[in-house]
């Protein structure tokens, strides 16, 4: 339920409504608009049903949210866009993050090397994996904490904020330690202990669709992180399993526009788990940029017949910059821009 407040509506009338609120055992979501205040009401039914606040003073009306993802609807914020600042870059709204790195970290001198080549071409954030979920319980599985301290160092050096996935909760000390933005990989998508962990620590999270999730259920699965009161989360579409089977997952392009319907959360694309081929990577990078994604995040290595995972699908670090400049012209049409830090040169 969404209390709205009279335009005159006195502090000590909204902290009223609040106090009403937790005492009906919900959740008060207080978010000040230009005009008016509005606060959500967070609860199970029952207890959202037992607050009276109809008439209550300062209050103006009584709007029911009639998704149930309370937190991830874009009625939350009146249809507003959340905007994310991750290490002085803004994502969302009209800023467009270029996530970029290896699949894995796999030594430090192709960890400290991809960083630089990323951050200079323009990249917003940098991307690689110390803990991966592999299909065979045979492959490599990340070089953990080892390649989370070059993940470290190669902030230390690039100053470029860093996403790495956690897979496991009894990882989540380390990973704390060096993620700015924290990836739950597409199989962890509804690891529902996981996602309230994930919320309690309060980091950014980037949060990729199931295989074969709908995007009802990876709304829901972001409210168990907004619920805990994190509210930067950025949701990622990395292709679903359809029948297809000329190509590894299909990209589900259509989700961009709709999620943007539904949530205010940023929207990010992730063209290499979907394609699996490096041919795909450009053009469906450029596609989402076109249909308006709020950024994309990419594989990308040195020399990717060399790489350890996912070798067929990184980018090869040299043509980056080359990369960069299309998907600029993209996200331009989209009305975006790639967000780099307030310091940096644009
Ligand atoms: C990844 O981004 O490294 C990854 C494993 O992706 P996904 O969870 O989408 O398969
Ligand atoms: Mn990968």
């Amino acid at each position: 339920m969404m209390i709205v407040m009279k335009q005159d509506a006195t502090e000590d009338q909204i902290q009223a409504v609040i106090a009403r609120i937790e005492a009906v055992g919900a959740r008060a979501h207080r978010s000040p608009g230009e005009e008016v205040t509005v606060i959500g009401a967070i609860g199970d039914h029952e207890h959202v049903q037992r607050l009276e606040l109809d008439g209550a003073p300062g209050v103006d009306k009584l709007v029911p949210i009639l998704k149930p993802y309370k937190l991830a609807s874009g009625q939350i914020r009146h249809g507003e866009p959340s905007v994310l600042e991750i290490g002085g870059r803004k994502i969302g709204g009209d800023r467009f993050a270029l996530i970029a790195g290896p699949c894995t970290v796999e030594s430090r001198e192709q960890t400290l090397s991809t960083a630089q080549i990323v951050k200079d071409a323009g990249a917003t954030l940098f991307r690689g994996g110390a803990y991966k979920p592999r299909t065979s319980p045979y492959a490599f599985h990340g070089l953990g904490q080892e390649g989370l301290r070059m993940l470290a160092e190669a902030k230390a050096e690039t100053g470029m904020p860093i996403v790495t996935e956690l897979m496991d909760v009894r990882d989540i000390e380390p990973v704390l330690e060096v993620a700015d933005v924290i990836q739950i990989g597409a199989r962890n998508m509804q690891n529902y202990t996981l996602l309230t962990e994930i919320g309690r620590a309060g980091r950014p999270v980037l949060l990729k669709r199931g295989l074969s999730s709908t995007l009802e259920e990876l709304l829901n699965a972001s409210e168990y992180i907004l619920k805990e009161g994190n509210e930067a989360v950025m949701l990622c579409e990395r292709g679903i399993r359809t029948f297809e089977t000329a190509y590894r997952f299909t990209l589900d392009l259509m989700a961009v526009p709709v999620l943007k319907e539904l949530t205010h959360l940023p929207v990010i694309v992730d063209p290499s788990h979907a394609a699996g081929r490096r041919d795909l990577v450009g053009p469906l990078s450029l596609a989402a940029a076109a249909v308006g994604a709020d950024g994309i995040i990419v594989e990308v290595h040195p020399e990717p017949e060399q790489a350890i995972c996912d070798g067929p699908q990184q980018l090869v670090a040299a043509d980056f910059p080359a990369y960069v400049e299309k998907v600029a012209q993209a996200a331009a049409v989209a009305g975006k821009e790639i967000s780099v830090a307030a310091s940096a040169p644009s």
